[in-house]
């Protein structure tokens, strides 16, 4: 029976895809992120006391309580996808047990391949951090590629549910990044998929990140954010969402 390391079950979250929603947290991150929130989550070997190593039939009876209250469930990490297997596991229990019509989300930095859960997920909430190779590189420690490669690969079978990006400083790197999803979203599956796609931007807050980065990153102006914003829509992804 496969198994993963769960940090934390939410039963009813309003903030991890649309509606009311159960929300999973897998331990372990492929990246690491100047600006993460949660450092404690990316050490793969790591077991914080929160943490239980449960099955994929633990966290379908967890999540079965809440059923009659939540539209789907949403798997988030630390990056989900280094379980894949779990993951599948979960979200093909899920449906069984509680439909079709019970939506599966992930929500994923977009380095690993969705191959093996794309049949049993309805969508991704896809992180996309940086739009010029380098300055992925220094933000995460991790290539853009792959990322970019999700980007085609979803956009394609229609599960690109949202796209996310976190707004440091002037908001140019965001900017870019609305520019770079939007151009790959039209190139793999048409200008229309683009208005099927929504754009979550995340302004830079400090509360939770280390120490040794706070100096690099800076919470960027209002008018930053509301241009973001404005390309994102001029561009036409919909909704677009400023957090
Ligand atoms: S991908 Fe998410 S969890 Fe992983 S290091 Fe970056 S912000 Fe943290």
């Amino acid at each position: 029976m496969r198994t993963a390391p769960v940090t934390k079950i939410i039963e009813h979250s309003v903030v991890d895809g649309p509606g009311n929603r159960a929300a999973i947290f897998l331990q372990g991150c492929n990246f690491n992120c100047a600006y993460c929130h949660n450092p404690e989550t990316i050490d793969p070997s790591a077991r914080p006391e929160s943490l239980s190593v449960l099955t994929a039939e633990q966290v379908v009876e967890r999540v079965a309580g809440a059923v009659p209250f939540i539209r789907g469930l949403t798997i988030s990490g630390g990056e989900c996808m280094l379980h894949a297997p779990f993951v599948y596991d979960v979200c093909s229990l899920a449906k069984q047990r509680f439909g079709a019509e019970f939506s599966c989300l992930l929500d994923s930095n977009g380095s690993l391949p969705f191959d093996l859960v794309l049949p049993v997920i309805d969508g991704v909430l896809l992180d996309v951090k940086a739009a010029g190779e380098s300055t992925h590189e220094a933000l995460t420690g991790a290539p853009l590629d792959p990322v970019l490669a999700s980007v085609t690969v979803l956009a394609r079978a229609g599960k690109l549910i949202e796209v996310r990006t976190v707004v440091t400083g002037d908001g140019e790197e965001a900017f870019r990044c609305i520019e770079l999803v939007c151009c790959r979203i039209r190139e793999a599956a048409g200008a229309d998929a683009v208005g099927r796609t929504g754009y979550k931007l995340i302004r830079y807050r400090p509360k939770g990140v280390r120490k040794e980065y706070l100096r690099n990153l800076k919470v960027p102006a209002a008018p930053s954010m509301e241009r973001a914003v404005e390309h994102a829509r001029q561009c036409g992804f919909n909704p677009v969402t400023a957090v």
